[in-house]
């Protein structure tokens, strides 16, 4: 069993119900198991203009490779209805792969660490809520130091949480 981060984000439609599904999807997989999923955050969207986006980020184990983890992640963007149009357009549900400790993979359909991890705030914010993140560099920096040099007015913490079935507000 292998430890991965994931980084989930939606802006279209019922972003809560999206976030939802793909959890609910990556717990039913025999191959999967969830491990821990962050609080949810409100992000500001990068590329085209559109509405803010619902992110967070979940440990899963797994006995998948990278590869099929991935086919397994766009299989489940697709049920969520998404569609590719224009590069960082809005989207039901973005799935990545972030983070595969101790692996770095570059082939034609995926690169780990995902190269733009480090620079965006909506995935370092949410990693950081995970076990064991604050152990975690990349490009040599610890992810708190690349957080640091975000601005931080382009997440904001929701009060949504897992509660390990659906989104919940904390009360
Ligand atoms: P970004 O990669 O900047 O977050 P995006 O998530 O909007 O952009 P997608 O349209 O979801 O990009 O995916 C484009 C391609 O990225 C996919 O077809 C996939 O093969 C490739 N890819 C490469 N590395 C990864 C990764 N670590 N996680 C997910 N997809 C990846
Ligand atoms: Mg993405
Ligand atoms: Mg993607």
């Amino acid at each position: 069993m292998k430890s991965v981060y994931l980084g989930l984000g939606s802006n279209i439609g019922d972003t809560q119900r999206h976030i939802s599904l793909g959890l609910q999807a990556l717990q039913a997989h025999p191959q999967i198991s969830l491990v821990s999923v962050s609080r949810l955050y409100q992000t500001r969207p990068i590329g085209p203009a559109q509405s803010d986006y619902l992110n967070c980020a979940a440990l899963i184990r797994t006995t998948l490779e990278p590869e099929a983890l991935l086919d397994l992640c766009q299989e489940i963007e697709h049920q969520n209805g998404r569609e590719r149009n224009e590069r960082w357009g809005p989207r039901t549900l973005d799935l990545d792969l972030l983070i595969w400790p101790s692996a770095s993979i570059e082939t034609e359909r995926l690169t780990l660490p995902h190269p733009r991890a480090q620079e965006r705030l909506f995935v370092l914010a949410p990693l950081l809520d995970l076990p064991e993140a604050h152990t975690i560099h990349l490009a040599g920096e610890a992810l708190t130091t690349h957080a640091e040099r975000c601005d931080p007015n382009d997440v904001r913490l929701t009060s949504l949480i897992w509660s390990g079935e659906a989104l919940q507000e904390t009360l």
